[in-house]
């Protein structure tokens, strides 16, 4: 590319590349932008060749994300420019084009992110534009904190410890009231030229009654948590039946609302929330996992999991992603799952071990179907809670603690209220079967209106007999050389 600024470097504009940061509060790319005292320029743009698409839930996400974002751009005086393409070519031809002097954004930490921005780093500071990026979307960089050895935390609870002994986060910026925006002429590109949203068939109608993506959402939902939930958080966010977690989610993986500012407005409230904000903090390990392990969501952290036998049953992965499974607990958050791009942290623990252990199926395959259907689909979460699910991640629960998927139903959903709202078919169970409606009596279930197997899926595994196949072949896996014949044993294939 040979530069060739268009307009002299006085009135050279500054462009802000919006990415995981669609918000104007708290950004410090575009607060560098402004400071440069040249015109701003926001862009967006669509990454048609990314290592890793978005999934459906989060292309419907996006599509509304960008809107508001362009709305709240236009309420100061800007406007975001929308474009597609390898990333790579786009935005070094538009610098070329504006004649950009100033460029930046803010850091994303997955491989092909990390080696786009590297790429498009060089090719610009080559041609003499200055380039920044900042931290924008974590309390700390991946890389900040670091063991007595000098190496990256594996456990999750040191790692949190250090965080909290150290300095705090700074302080959120404002968002600008206005920015002096670029007024050149460009060719703009309407969001909807993104084909972002479903057609045919349109599945989003439960997203829309659910969501208001955006900043404004972001912080309305922050709000009523801090206002309603917050202080019962510890006792409830196990409950997937009531409203009690921030379903902050989504907006921290478009980077709708910065950490920073979730973490300032909670410590401010001035209540107890320490297990909220390590759960935030849950959120910053994952992204140390990710940094340090770029392909986490493909490859066993522990490599003793490469060898082990997983079922092949596409049957099985088919009943489990149309919450089909004959167990009511796993089949409401599937649902709920599909209908709302969402799922409550406790079901997802559960329907993630029954896939991988009662299923016996690849954490990878649960992975990317989560990937495609949750609206907070993120690279470095969904990535790490599934290896934690599966026992093979770097801090990750012990393959043999088998989540019991009725036992947890009667324990989290007691008066089975979740199971009633997701699994209709069962809606006139009594409590007392309602999470384990086969061993209901003949005249419970025609009471119930319930006929097994007819209007609801009798179990599709039995518990006791796929759990001890699970061990089966999880001690096989430790032991290569009887491998083969004992997972052929247990009838695993
Ligand atoms: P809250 O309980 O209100 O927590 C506040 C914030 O902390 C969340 O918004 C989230 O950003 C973060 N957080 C909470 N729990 C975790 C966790 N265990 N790991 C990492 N961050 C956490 N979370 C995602 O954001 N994206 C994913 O793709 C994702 N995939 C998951 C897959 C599996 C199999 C499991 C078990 C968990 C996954 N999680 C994921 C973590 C967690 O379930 C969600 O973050 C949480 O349910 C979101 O609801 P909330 O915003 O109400 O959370």
């Amino acid at each position: 590319m040979t530069h060739t600024p268009t307009s002299p470097s006085k009135a050279a504009p500054a462009i802000v590349w919006f990415r995981y940061d669609l918000r104007l509060g708290d950004h410090p790319a575009l607060m560098a932008a402004i400071e440069t005292g040249q015109p701003v320029l926001c862009v967006y743009i669509y990454d048609t060749v990314a290592a890793r698409p978005l999934g459906g839930a989060s292309q419907w996400w996006l599509h509304h994300s960008l809107s508001a974002l362009q709305h709240d751009l236009k309420s100061v005086g800007a406007n975001l420019h929308v474009m597609s393409g390898d990333p790579t070519i786009v935005l070094p031809s538009l610098v070329q084009e504006i004649g950009a002097q100033y460029v930046s954004w803010n850091r994303r930490y997955d491989l092909d992110g990390i080696a786009k921005d590297t790429d498009i780093k060089t090719l610009l500071a080559d041609e003499g534009v200055d380039v920044h990026s900042f931290k924008g979307n974590l309390l700390r960089e991946p890389w900040e904190m670091k063991t007595g050895s000098g190496n990256w935390y594996k456990v999750f609870t040191p790692y949190w410890k250090a965080c909290l002994r150290s300095d705090p986060p700074l302080p959120p910026h404002e968002a600008p009231k206005t920015i002096q925006a670029y007024k050149g002429k460009l060719t703009i590109q309407a969001i909807d030229r993104l084909e972002l949203l479903p057609q045919t068939p349109d599945w989003s109608s439960g997203f829309d009654t659910r969501w208001t993506p955006g900043s404004a959402g972001a912080d309305s939902k922050l709000m009523r948590f801090l206002n309603t939930s917050v202080e019962d958080y510890a006792n409830q966010r196990n409950n997937p039946s009531v409203y009690g977690t921030s379903r902050l989610s989504p907006h921290l993986a478009f980077g709708e609302i910065s950490p920073r500012e979730i973490w300032h407005k909670t410590t401010q409230s001035g209540r107890s929330a320490d297990v909220f904000l390590s759960e935030v903090g849950w959120r910053e390990f994952s992204y140390v996992l990710l940094y340090y392990n770029p392909k986490l969501a493909s490859k066993n952290y522990k490599p003793d999991f490469d060898k082990f036998q997983w079922a092949d049953n596409a049957d099985t992965v088919t009943a489990w992603q149309k919450g089909m499974t004959g167990y009511p607990l796993v089949d409401a958050g599937m649902r709920e799952l599909w209908a709302t791009g969402w799922q409550h942290n406790r079901v997802r623990m559960v329907t993630a071990s029954f896939l991988i252990k009662h299923l016996l199926q690849n954490w990878t395959q649960g992975e990317r179907w989560f990937w495609d259907t949750l609206v907070d689909a993120d690279p470095a979460s969904n990535a790490a809670s599934w290896q934690w699910t599966a026992g093979s991640g770097a801090d990750a629960s012990p393959y043999f603690r088998i989540f019991n998927p009725f036992t947890q139903g009667q324990k989290f959903d007691s008066e089975g209220d979740y199971v009633r709202r997701w699994v209709p078919e069962l809606k006139d169970m009594p409590k007392k079967y309602i999470h384990t409606p086969w061993e209901a009596p003949a005249h419970v279930l025609a009471q119930a209106g319930v006929t097994l197997g007819v209007d609801y899926p009798k179990p599709i595994v039995e518990h006791k007999a796929a759990r001890a196949r699970a061990l089966a072949a999880y001690k096989a896996s430790r032991e290569p050389h009887d491998l083969q014949q004992a997972v052929e044993d247990m009838g695993v294939r």
